[in-house]
């Protein structure tokens, strides 16, 4: 037993003692045979949420409606949650009604995944009621039962089996692959900020390119928010080297990809209901690409993007082979002399106080021309040339 289930054992065991069964479940389970990092510990029980109360002193009511309720044990919390079947089924998404059952066997069938449907008990002993550890051998994605049935209960399954794919580096069995080619515009029924964290948990995963060319060739590509008619490109960008991607880089990626200009980039980011700070970064970084594609970067553009765009840039100008060295654009950007207007060697009080200006609109004209002309190094950033160059502004402004 790795470390974490080792400290969540006494769990277990109290379940049982009570007169229940407990198991360790789902995506622990399946990391530890494959010998990934786990993160956290599902317990799955037949004890309903109230008799799981009864047995810890400390719990907390997570998800009571579906079951769960968090255990708290030496500063660690437990996601219990009790057998359950998802019966009722509508719109093709996960049901708001859940079945507690207090058979484990009903429990493992309702899961997406041969490889998600393990169940480890507290004596060491893997239940394995559809060859989960057999895929797992053969590196295989395979939906348990039905497969065209579990895409029509839940289409987002069809995501996750791709998400899967490229976390674990694992093949899409092909009767599987099928149901998903042949299920895919059900994904449109799923709210999008639930696919939008499996894209990128996806884009993150280990095989972004694999699960990229999955997408087009089940043609779930097709039913995402801007992708549709867009395989040639998609293709294109499936074969570029997508590692150690973070989100800004993804969306950058294909808005770039997509030659789409501000609008349309905020428009797209929208549509995947982004947030507005990873849509602004978004939008800052594809601008630079632009730029550096049309050879048009100064100082006044990465001043603008600021360095987290800027950094995004750099690593995607290298990705689609613009025509720059490597960390070009953010030395250029850390060779600025003020990063923000707040870092000017002069401020507005004090522009007031040495009595150059008075308070009003024309304050605000000068420091935004200090800002213009320190940014492209044709002043130093220091007080006394500050100082005068305020000064004959304000001459310049009044003849
Ligand atoms: P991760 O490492 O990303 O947490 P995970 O396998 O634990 O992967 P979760 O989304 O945390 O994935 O879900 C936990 C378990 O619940 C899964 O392993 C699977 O058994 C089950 N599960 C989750 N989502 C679904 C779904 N949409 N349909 C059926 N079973 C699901
Ligand atoms: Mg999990």
């Amino acid at each position: 037993f790795p470390i974490e289930f080792e400290e969540a054992l006494p769990i277990l065991r109290k379940i049982e003692k009570a007169g229940f069964e407990a198991y360790f479940v789902g995506g622990s389970v399946r990391d530890t045979i494959l010998g990934r990092e786990i993160h956290d510990v599902d317990i799955a029980t037949s004890a309903y949420p109230e008799e799981v109360k009864q047995i810890f002193n400390r719990t907390v009511d997570t998800g009571i409606q579906h079951g769960t309720v968090m255990v708290l044990d030496h500063g660690n919390g437990y996601e219990v949650t009790t057998f359950r079947t998802e019966s009722t089924y509508q719109d093709y998404r996960r049901p708001d009604e859940v079945t507690f059952v207090r058979s484990l066997e009903e429990d493992l069938k309702r899961r997406d995944f041969t490889i998600n449907a393990l169940a480890l008990s507290e004596d060491g002993t893997i239940t394995d009621l559809f060859s989960g550890l057999d895929d797992m051998k053969n590196h295989l994605i395979r939906a348990v039962g039905i497969a065209d049935e579990r895409f029509n209960e839940d289409a987002l399954r069809m995501m996750r089996a791709i998400r899967f794919s490229s976390q674990l580096d694992f093949d899409i069995e092909s009767e599987t692959e099928g149901a998903i080619y042949r299920h895919s515009h059900l994904l449109e029924k799923i709210a999008i900020e639930r696919i939008h964290e499996e894209f990128v948990k996806m884009m993150k995963g280990t095989r972004p390119n694999l699960g990229l060319t999955k997408m087009i060739e089940t043609q779930l590509s097709e039913h995402v928010p801007g992708f549709k008619g867009q395989q040639v490109i998609l293709k294109h960008l499936s074969e570029l080297n997508l590692q150690k991607m973070d989100e800004i880089k993804i969306w950058s990626l294909f808005a770039f990809g997509f030659k789409y200009n501000k609008p349309s980039t905020t428009k797209f980011m929208r549509n995947w209901k982004s947030s507005n700070q990873l849509t602004d970064e978004v939008v800052k970084t594809t601008f630079l690409l632009n730029q550096v594609q049309n050879n048009q970067v100064g100082n006044i553009e990465l001043y603008a993007a600021g360095k987290i765009a800027v950094v995004a840039a750099d690593h995607l100008s290298q990705i689609f082979d613009l025509a720059i060295q490597p960390g070009e654009l953010t030395i250029e950007y850390d060779h600025l002399q003020i990063k923000t207007k707040r870092d000017l060697a002069i401020s507005a009080k004090e522009l007031i106080a040495d009595e150059i200006l008075t308070p009003g609109p024309q304050l605000g004209q000068v420091l935004n021309r200090l800002e213009t002309l320190v940014i492209n190094n044709e002043l130093t950033n220091n007080y006394d040339e500050l100082l005068m160059a305020a000064k004959s502004i304000k001459n310049e402004g009044s003849n």
